[in-house]
């Protein structure tokens, strides 16, 4: 299996309006920031289950006249970015499929841990699998005999799910919006006049002007019909243990959106407040990487009394570097991508602020940006932990070697980096800004406590890579 299997998504799902469609459409924008390699829009009259699907832009995808195909009053959407290799049609979503209890279509944020070994099992008894990635896995688990019979047989196919999935379906009758039982993706229900929205992130329903009533909880399944709607709890309540991914918080997410109960704004300018705590240091300006350290940067500046100034501009045009497939694009996209201000940094003692440092290579080359236009002193401070652990639900560095933290120390990555002082937020400060539970985070990327057993990934992940490096050096 390729690396395709890695991706991080976004979900957005509207039933019961007559421009279901066109709500979904919007939502998409609102949560393009999750997703810019593919996107698709699946709907139902009822009668018919209709999907498009492109690579892309939510912009560039779907044209005036491709909606107006899909009109219907319920619909999902999904927005996809995918690693090299698995960057094609074929793996957009939702994916429509045809089973014995009808149509529907599939829509996955998230990555399994047994998506292998439920691949192999199928694969040795037949099955043809169409794309390369594990939300097929689900839809042959809900298409076996015994757990297609009855609905219950759904719920129960999904409790042998393992690992990280938030998932939107589309049946002829109703929309299911699904949390695995550790929470790990987001997803949460609002409802506007005409019917009720599922979405990744608060920020889409605001686009379409709905309301936010809670959170999915984890482990929990949500059905959306005509009759209206209900909840079922799809596993054993022992299983269900909340271990939300505390990355979505500090990197993925839109500080305008509510996640996990949580006001991402919030939550970040607290990571800044205590990173001033943590890692204080005489400097003259304080400066946010964009867009991600924004937040970060002004509670950075509210705790230090350093002033906050602009010393990046972003170029608008240019996409998220950390989700483009591959290094060589990574690095072109983050030069084109921020340009700092002469004017503000020239002479000066900077304290910079940024989300995460994965690789180094980005971070390195801002500071060496930095540094041309004159910054004196470069201070750079991390709103979390040094990356030292591979993820392996659903976020795309399951390589040890591909990070910078695992390898060396922080006095290497300091000389790496060229920058005079470096501070990483610690494990407890990072915890101690979540205005819920701390114990309901994933922080196994910092920590190696993975939450749900990922024995044997890492070798899986090293073969892929092998297998793609491979393929890319072929002529
Ligand atoms: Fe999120 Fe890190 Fe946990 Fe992955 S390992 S789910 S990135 S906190």
């Amino acid at each position: 299996m390729a690396r395709e299997a890695k991706e991080h998504c976004g979900l957005f799902g509207v039933f019961g309006c007559d421009d279901a469609v066109e709500k979904v459409y919007y939502g998409l924008y609102a949560l393009q920031h999750r997703g810019e390699e593919s996107a698709g829009i699946a709907s139902t009259n009822g009668v018919e289950l209709m999907c498009y699907r492109g690579m892309g832009l939510v912009g560039d995808i779907f044209s005036r006249t491709v909606l107006e195909n899909l009109k219907a009053p319920a619909a999902i959407g999904h927005l996809r970015y995918s690693t090299v290799g698995s960057s094609n049609i074929s793996n957009c979503q939702p994916i429509p499929f045809t089973y014995s209890r009808g149509k529907v279509a599939i829509a996955h944020n998230g990555q399994l841990v047994n998506a292998h070994r439920l691949r192999a099992e199928y694969e040795a008894h037949g099955a043809i699998f169409q794309t390369t990635t594990d939300t097929e896995i689900i839809v042959h688990l809900m298409a076996r005999p015994s757990h297609a019979a009855h609905r219950a047989g759904m719920l129960s196919a999904l409790s042998q799910l393992e690992g990280a999935y938030s998932l939107l379906l589309l049946s002829l009758q109703e929309m299911i919006g699904v949390r695995d039982p550790n929470g790990f993706r987001p997803l949460c229900l609002g409802e506007v006049d005409c019917g009720y929205v599922l979405a990744s992130e608060t920020c889409a329903l605001d686009q379409i002007g709905a309301r936010y009533i809670r959170d999915v909880a984890p482990g929990e399944a949500v059905f959306i019909s005509k009759e209206g709607i209900r909840s079922e709890t799809f596993c054993a309540k022992e299983r269900v243990r909340p271990t939300q991914c505390i990355f979505e918080l500090i990197y993925f997410s839109r500080p305008d959106s509510r996640v996990y109960g949580e006001s991402v704004h919030r939550f970040r300018m607290a990571l800044g407040r205590r990173l001033a705590q943590e890692h204080p240091v005489p400097s003259d300006i304080v400066v946010a990487v964009p867009e991600g350290g924004n937040s970060a940067a002004l509670g950075y500046s509210h705790a230090s009394g350093i002033p906050l100034d602009r010393g990046f501009i972003r170029n608008h045009y240019i996409g998220r570097t950390f989700i483009q497939p591959s290094q060589s694009r990574r690095a072109r996209m983050a030069e084109l991508k921020l340009n700092p201000v002469r004017a503000v940094v020239e002479g000066k003692r900077v304290v910079v602020v940024d989300d995460s440092i994965v690789r180094g290579t980005t971070a390195r080359s801002r500071v060496r940006l930095l540094r041309e236009a004159g910054a004196k002193e470069i201070h750079l401070r991390i709103t979390c932990p040094p990356h030292r652990f591979p993820c392996y639900y659903g976020i795309d560095f399951q390589l040890k070697k591909e990070l910078i933290a695992a390898s060396y120390t922080l006095a290497e990555i300091r000389e790496f980096l060229k920058v005079d002082t470096l501070g990483y937020l610690s494990v407890e400060g990072m915890l101690s800004c979540v205005a819920t539970r701390p114990e309901h985070f994933c922080a196994a990327c910092f920590t190696g406590s993975y939450p749900v057993p990922v024995e044997d990934l890492e070798r899986e992940a090293e073969v892929k890579y092998a297998a793609e490096r491979s393929r890319a050096a072929q002529p």
